[in-house]
């Protein structure tokens, strides 16, 4: 069903995971330089997010470039990932903010972490965030481009190793920066960050290491 929302589909393998990033999700995933640089201080930003453990949270905000920001605990609330989407919505209706970042993680931690990678009960997990996907793009595919992403694989119930399982994430694109049904190889997560400022109008930031995934 996702597939009819998307523009365009790639397979990125982590193999630049040497690179220093500003924002991590957790003590071993990445998912760009989103910088006090690259957004800098006139940009409306939203963060969203449902980790466990929220310790990187204070770090992405001490910029001092988040406008609004809401927290959900995954393991004291259920169907966080749901209400948080809720909670991106409204925000977004709102505040038509620049950028949104919105980070569901029952994925990882109740499907992965408690029962496994690739078992019955991860893969249902991964429908419900899809849910939650078309959601969005069905309400603000129009007007936002949309990058659909993850920041680590899995295998059993652990990641954090070199094996391709690990390594290699889907990501998705949607929006007229994105040609309609484009297969990109060898994209990076690096990649990332200067797509968002080339989608953005913004410059790149001179060290970073990933190249704009769009031809702006
Ligand atoms: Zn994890």
């Amino acid at each position: 069903m996702l597939e009819s929302f998307l523009s365009a589909t790639v397979t990125v393998s982590l193999s630049d995971s040497s690179a220093s990033f500003v924002i991590k999700l957790s003590n071993s995933s990445e998912i760009g330089r989103l910088s006090r640089k690259s957004l800098s201080s006139k940009l409306r930003s939203i963060l969203l997010n449902t980790p466990s453990n929220c310790s990187f949270i204070s770090a992405v905000a001490s910029p001092k470039t988040l406008k609004f920001a809401t927290y959900i605990n995954a393991y004291m609330q259920e169907k966080g990932d749901d209400l948080l989407t809720s909670e991106a919505e409204k925000l977004i209706i709102a505040h038509k903010p620049d950028f949104v970042f919105l980070y569901m993680v029952e994925t990882d931690e109740k499907g992965g972490h408690d029962s496994g990678w690739m078992t019955e009960e991860y893969l249902r997990r991964i429908s419900l965030a899809i849910g939650n996907v078309k959601r969005i793009i069905e309400q603000f595919g129009d007007e936002y481009s949309v990058i659909i992403m993850a920041d680590h694989g899995g295998h059993e119930r652990l990641h954090g190793t070199q094996m391709p399982e690990d390594m290699t994430i889907p990501l998705f694109f949607h929006g007229p920066d994105f040609a309609p049904g484009e297969n990109i190889t060898h994209a990076s997560l690096l990649d990332i960050a200067p797509t968002i400022a080339a989608i953005m109008g913004l410059d790149s930031d001179p060290d970073w290491e990933g190249n704009s995934l769009i031809n702006r």
